[in-house]
């Protein structure tokens, strides 16, 4: 094969090979990241029933005073009724007293539904709490295994880096700027194989011509379809 053909290939392949490290690095954080968000969302919906744990216990001190101040009315109210002098005062009296008693029943009903609800969140940031402190604990070990894997990623990527500086030092500038041109947009498809008389970068068939130049490997060739380099896998030229 054509010695700056065969760079050609091996430069795309090689700059194939580096950009599959970025699924790579992402894949490895993946369980961290995502055990991160949870613990995240555990710590924020503690602080949403710690907020209103506060509100419903400024509510709850409103009914107590309230309460007190129900309390004082029918000690006031008791004393009146020992100076009453017609039964119309006395009447005003009882309705005012048993309108206190309904309030307090009231208050007393709220006090009790508000301090329920307080229980019942309090629990549930208990346990909250023990699942953010049981992810806490996991994210150790999780980071620790993520940095292992980084770590081999970052020496198969410095070995790939090292073969990329040798092979493009080894290369005429010419050759480069022709590769770079079509890598800008065909990416990680710039050298294509050809397979069964077809360009796998556009998968339109190609003419005997070409295919025959594309076996010989002579010269770089080009899809005439879509500009791609082509060439053939090591299988297909024995079969052919
Ligand atoms: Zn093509």
């Amino acid at each position: 094969m054509n010695k700056h053909l065969e760079q050609l290939i091996e430069l795309s392949l090689i700059d194939k090979e580096i950009d599959a490290f970025e699924p790579q690095i992402d894949e490895a954080n993946l369980q961290y990241d995502a055990l991160l968000a949870t613990h995240k969302a555990l710590l924020q919906e503690i602080s949403n029933l710690s907020d209103e744990i506060k509100e419903e216990q400024i509510k709850k001190q409103k009914n107590e005073l309230h309460l007190a101040e129900l309390s004082t009315k029918i000690d006031e109210n008791a004393k009146k009724s020992n100076d009453i002098k017609t039964e119309r005062e006395m009447k005003a009296l009882q309705l005012e007293e048993e309108i206190a008693k309904e309030q307090i029943n009231f208050a007393n009903e709220e006090i009790g539904r508000l301090e329920k609800l307080i229980d019942h969140k309090k629990t549930k940031i208990g346990d909250l709490q023990t699942r953010a402190n049981d992810i806490d604990e996991k994210l150790i070990g999780v980071k620790a295994e993520v940095d292992v894997k980084l770590s081999h990623i970052h020496e198969a990527r410095t070995l790939i880096f090292a073969k990329k500086e040798t092979l493009v030092g080894a290369m005429n500038q010419k050759g480069l700027s022709f590769y770079q041109k079509i890598r800008r947009w065909a990416k990680n498809t710039t050298a294509v194989p050809v397979r069964n008389q077809a360009c796998m970068g556009c998968y339109m068939a190609l003419s005997d011509k070409v295919y025959a130049e594309v076996i010989r490997g002579e010269e770089i060739t080009m899809c005439p379809h879509c500009g791609r380099l082509l060439y053939l896998e090591p299988s297909e030229s024995t079969d052919a």
